[in-house]
């Protein structure tokens, strides 16, 4: 089955459905709460959310960025994660028509997402959301055949991002950023590798300019660099290969 343009507003509403579980599940995930419980709830008065308060995007307007039960605000992560993974997954959909490839980059995207929003927030970056992405990635090149440059740009990226932890002392970059560069070495094989590198520096440093104007960080803040590492990848999930290809013609090597 191929692209058909017709699909997209589905898709759309279906990344939608996807991003409110992400934020429950970004939540969860911080609260040390079970990702497979049955009620969503407020995170500031507990109250169980009923249907009308748990409608992507449209709930947080109807409400108007208050919780029906307590009237405190509700982040603005809600609505922004349900409108990105619904984005993302129209990205990926009109890249990629309906395939297997398709199946295996939207569950990608949504272990993406959720690094992306939990480093964001938290400056961490989980083992129990990494590994699984890890495995994921790792099935994903065996069987396109391209296990070995995936565990090439898995060494090459953590292996650098490695030693930028050892020479700083953890100062530059944490230890959730080195193991982050397996997966995504691994999501990311060699050589478009190289692209996702410096697609992280500038998307590093468009975030950065962005973040200070908006006020929401200071220049003294650290920024978290899995967030940029995984808006990256995701990048370079999608285009990465012209990127190389490019960049070759551009050089004169092909
Ligand atoms: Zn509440």
């Amino acid at each position: 089955m191929g692209f058909a343009s017709q699909l997209i507003p589905g898709i759309f509403v279906f990344g939608l459905i996807i991003g409110s579980f992400l934020n429950a599940v970004i939540y969860r995930l911080h609260a040390g709460r079970s990702i497979t419980e049955k009620h969503s709830i407020c995170p500031r008065c507990k109250h169980a959310l009923g249907f009308r308060d748990l409608i992507p995007v449209a709930s947080f307007f109807i409400l108007g960025g208050r919780c029906r039960y307590c009237n405190k605000p509700i982040s603005w992560q809600y609505p922004a994660v349900e409108l990105v993974t619904a984005l993302a997954f129209t990205l990926v959909y009109s890249q990629n028509g309906l395939s297997l490839t398709t199946y295996h980059l939207l569950l990608t995207t949504c272990f993406l997402i959720i690094i992306f929003v939990y480093d964001f927030k938290h400056y961490l970056i989980l083992d129990k959301v990494l590994v699984p992405g890890v495995v994921l990635a790792v099935i994903f090149q065996v069987w396109r055949h391209n296990f070995w440059n995936g565990l090439s740009g898995a060494l090459a990226l953590s292996g650098f991002f490695g030693l930028l932890y050892v020479i700083s002392r953890g100062r530059w970059i944490g230890f959730g950023d080195v193991k982050l560069g397996v997966f995504l070495g691994f999501l990311i094989p060699w050589p478009a590798t190289t692209v996702l590198f410096f697609l992280a520096y500038i998307v590093g440093a468009v975030v950065a300019v962005i973040l200070l104007a908006f006020g929401a960080k200071g220049l003294g803040d650290r920024l978290p660099f899995g967030t940029f590492l995984t808006l990256a990848a995701f990048i370079a999930m999608l285009w990465g290969d012209e990127m190389v290809g490019w960049y070759l013609r551009l050089l004169g090597l092909t």
